[in-house]
This record gives structure tokens, sequence and C-alpha cells, in this order.
């Protein structure tokens, strides 16, 4: 039946060819005589591999293997470079190759989702033109870095997975524009937030997160989910008498970046480790000056409906970091100490 058809498309010099749900175990060698095929369907199956006839098929931009019994992804892909679009959900794959990715050059979407995935190799970095990817149900405990590097992505679904962390690099994808994270481990998010600037939906339902990162109110968001966390709750102390005492390298750090801007700008040219020192400095959000590693972590509920516009009665703690208790101490601003609700 699967031949017939693939016959009759051999005769009829089809664009695109439907074998899905068709029980099929194997694909005819015939398939080498479908160079003009620019979509495939062969999902819905029982495959376990693809012929290397295949690899004629080099005009194909859209191929779904969809629900088939794929343990890994096929080799033949690499040959394939005019993929555009590449489904394998629903299958056994464990391993995805280094060598098919970097041969997919002008691949915009990539669906993963429900298969057994434990890493993503750092040569999803090739994938330069993806634009969707998504990953959803699979066993990721960590995303490496360049997954940050795909800077075409607009949707990334995540969701499902083992994570606890997600690399900062990810603030990288300035074009992100859907992203789920949701039914992870993550305990937080790293700062640098506002990094996706054009990001408009956000979905970290089910973790472990106790406050969202510094800033995370100016994200344009239209739609947040975010329930089942363990955000902090607005029962913790407003004031702590408490002196300061910092250590030297500290004080040094903020002398020199108070009162030297303009002669550390020019220093810091020179000298790389002075650069890295000042990219990790952050400002007080009582008096504004910089500090450099030691801070009072603070927590401020913001609303949903008036400080962000999205259309939820709720409030969210978002981390605020001053320089001192000194300026925790002054009054008129409403941060909250949270020293006593971490575990
Ligand atoms: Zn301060």
């Amino acid at each position: 039946m699967a031949n017939d058809l693939v016959i009759r498309a051999l005769k009829a010099k089809a664009k695109s060819l439907n074998l899905s749900s068709r029980n099929i175990t194997e694909l005819s060698k015939d398939f080498a005589k479908l160079p003009e095929v620019r979509d495939l369907r062969v999902n819905n199956n029982r495959l376990v591999t693809l012929p290397l006839g295949l690899q004629c098929m080099r005009q194909l931009t859209e191929l779904n293997l969809g629900n088939n019994a794929f343990e890994e992804m096929p080799p033949v892909l690499k040959y394939l470079h005019s993929l555009k679009k590449l489904h394998l959900f629903g299958n056994q794959i464990s391993t995805l190759h280094a060598e098919v990715l970097e041969n997919l050059p002008n691949l915009i979407l990539l669906n993963l989702n429900h298969n057994k995935i434990k890493i993503i190799p750092p040569a999803i970095k090739s994938l330069s033109n993806l634009e969707r990817f998504s990953i959803a149900d699979n066993q990721l405990e960590e995303i490496p870095a360049e997954l940050g590097l795909v800077s075409k992505l607009m949707e990334m679904n995540l969701s499902r997975n083992k994570l606890s962390e997600i690399p900062q690099e990810l603030y990288k994808l300035t074009r992100l524009r859907k992203l789920s994270l949701a039914r992870n481990g993550l305990r937080q998010l790293p700062e640098g937030i506002p990094g996706w600037k054009n990001l408009k939906m956000l979905d970290v339902a089910g973790n472990r997160l106790s406050m969202f990162p510094v800033n995370f109110h100016f994200l344009e968001l239209e739609e947040f989910y975010f329930e089942e966390n363990d955000l902090v709750r607005l029962e913790l102390f407003t004031s702590a008498k408490v002196k300061d005492v910092f250590p030297l390298k500290e004080l040094a750090a903020r002398f020199i970046m108070k009162e030297h801007l303009n002669k550390l700008s020019r220093a810091s040219l020179l000298l790389p480790d002075v650069q890295t020192m000042l990219s990790q400095s952050g400002r007080c959000a009582v008096c504004f000056e910089p500090f450099l590693t030691t801070w009072v972590e603070c927590v401020q509920f913001i609303s949903l409906r008036k400080d962000m516009g999205i259309k939820n009665s709720q409030n969210i703690p978002v981390r605020v970091l001053l320089c001192s208790y000194s300026c925790f101490n002054k009054s008129g601003h409403s941060y909250y100490s949270v020293v006593n609700a971490k575990p």
C-alpha cells in the first residue's frame, strides 16, 4: 500500500508525499527516486531507521518523522541540507548527534518533544536559522550555554524536563517571544532578565522559584504563568538593626567605582580582570551607588496588574539588591529583607 503511493508519487513527480499512519516499519528503496519531493510525512508509523537512499532528496524542506520508534536522530539527516522543518516528536531518541545538527543550517523548526533526551550537545549553536525549538517532555538536566548562540530563536519550549537551573547565556536570545520552562525543578532564574526584551509569553509554572530576578517587572509580558512555585510571601520583617561590616576588597572596589569611573574605564581596556570585575557589579536600589560582591538581598512585591499590565490581581516577589543595611534601614522604600525566608 505504502509502496503503491511511492510509485504513484514517482509517476506524478509529486512535490509532497503523505505516508502517515500506515503501520510502516521500513521505507522502500524507491525513495531514492523521489528527488523532487519537498514535503514528506511518515509520522505515526513504526520506523526505527531511515534508508541511506533518502540522501537523494536534496530538495526536501519539511520532514515529519513524529510518533515512530527512532532511538537516535537518523544519521542520513545530515545530507538533507535544505530541511527547514523537522518533526521528531514522540520517539525514543536519547542522543542528538552533533554531526547531524552541524549539517542542518537552514532549519527553522525543530520539534523533539516526548523523547528521552538527556543532553543537548554544544553543536546546537550550528542551527543558526532556528526560530522554533521544542524539546518538552524529555530528561534534560542541564542546558548548554551554546543554546544562547542560536540567535534567531523566537519560540522555545523546555517544559517537563529535569532542569534545576538555566544558563545566563539564554538572555542573549533577544528575539525570544515565547518561552516555556514549566514543570522543571528551577530554584531561580539567573540575573540579567531584561535581555529578553521581546518576550511576550513566559511560563514558569510548576518549579521551585522563591522570587523573580532583579528588574523582572520591566519585561513587557502579555502572558505569564507562575502557579505552583515556592514564592516568598509578604510576611517578612521591614527593618534590621544590623551594622554593616564589609570586606576590604568590597570597600576598595566601591571606592574605585565611585570616585574614579573615568579613569577606570580607561584602565579596564588594559586589564581584563578589572573588566570582569565591573561586569559583576550592581547598583543599590536605594542610593544608586555601585557595589561589587557584597549586598543585602531584599524583595519587593510587584503588582502584575498595576506594574506590568498583566490581567492578574496577584503580586509577585522580585529580587532587589541594596548596598548596605544603612540603606535598608532608611525610610521611604518598600523593600523587605529576605534573610529569614531562606531555608
Ligand atoms: Zn545604598
